[in-house]
């Protein structure tokens, strides 16, 4: 069961670096689940979205796919009729940033760390994936970037977006529900499955692991989390648990290639070993992410420590 869901998440990760168009959404199931009061986790092909129920209006956290945004809106209906007048994107990736375009038209404000807008404004090409993902549409730009971070009043809700710099890109965000005690964490954490590093794109390994030491700290045990891709819903010691093994596998690779060890050689020194049954069964194998952790670490010069 946990194993199919990572799988089905990493597939859909994978998906991001795809035009939408290669990819077939037709059995894709957009299913919503309650966090806290007035505030929901939508799961279908991509990121996991958030949405928050204000008195007078709701706030989406992602959007996904364009081709899923009907069975996303379906979804969103069943839950509340208030309009969505903001759309925050956690980064620019293209499975949280794909229904914008989409959302934008029916009438929501686009909200993103400037380096999205930038981003996605031209050609960005990912080296992890080794393609060159192409410009969004005008349309789909964000309309209200942020540098720093952004506070909403959207009903009840205190919808705080903080920026982490250089964790999974360089353009990602945390959302923090205040009265809820609830945390989107976009990208930085992925729970259950080895997490993308776009180093190509601003991020580092080392990034992710303080940007998940700030998730922890700015939590206590009743404070809820909803990761980028795994399930809906961790808690702190879900948290805990990806924190040790960031920071862990981070400074065996860091030993390795200070040794001036080849790739070859850290592959055989197998630096994930204990951690590959739970965390190595999604789509990036155990090597395959040792491999884009080494390069980058190696040949992205900001990147490492
Ligand atoms: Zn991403």
């Amino acid at each position: 069961m946990h194993r199919t869901a990572s799988l089905s998440a990493a597939i859909a990760t994978l998906l991001l670096a795809l035009p939408a168009a290669a990819q077939d959404f037709s059995q894709v199931k957009v299913e919503s689940t309650k966090i806290a009061e007035g505030v929901y986790a939508l799961k279908g092909a991509g990121g996991n979205l958030g949405l928050v129920v204000g008195e007078d209006r709701a706030f989406l956290v992602d959007d996904q796919y364009a081709p899923l945004v009907p069975k996303i809106k379906a979804a969103i209906a069943a839950i509340t009729d208030k309009p969505v007048s903001f759309v925050l994107n956690t980064h620019w990736h293209g499975d949280h940033t794909g229904g914008n375009e989409a959302f934008a038209e029916a009438g929501a404000l686009v909200v993103a760390h400037d380096n999205v807008r930038t981003r996605m404004s031209s050609d960005q090409f990912v080296a992890a994936f080794d393609r060159t993902v192409p410009a969004s549409p005008k349309a789909a730009l964000p309309v209200v970037t942020f540098n720093d971070q952004v506070t909403f009043h959207v009903g009840g809700h205190t919808v705080q977006a903080i920026h982490i710099p250089n964790g999974h890109t360089d353009g990602d965000a945390i959302v923090h529900l205040k009265e809820v005690d609830v945390v989107h964490t976009g990208d930085l954490v992925f729970y259950g499955l080895y997490p993308v590093v776009d180093y190509s794109n601003g991020g580092s390994l080392k990034g992710m692991a303080d940007a998940t030491a700030r998730l922890l700290a700015m939590s206590d045990a009743d404070t809820r989390f909803i990761p980028g891709h795994g399930p809906v819903v961790v808690g702190r010691q879900e948290i805990a648990e990806y924190l040790e093994m960031l920071r862990v596998v981070h400074a065996r690779l860091e030993t390795l290639i200070g040794q001036g060890k080849t790739l070859e050689q850290v592959l055989a020194a197998k630096p994930t070993a204990e951690y590959d049954a739970k965390w190595g069964q999604g789509f990036l194998p155990p090597d395959r992410w040792v491999t884009i952790n080494y390069q980058g670490m190696t040949q992205t010069p900001d990147a490492t420590p």
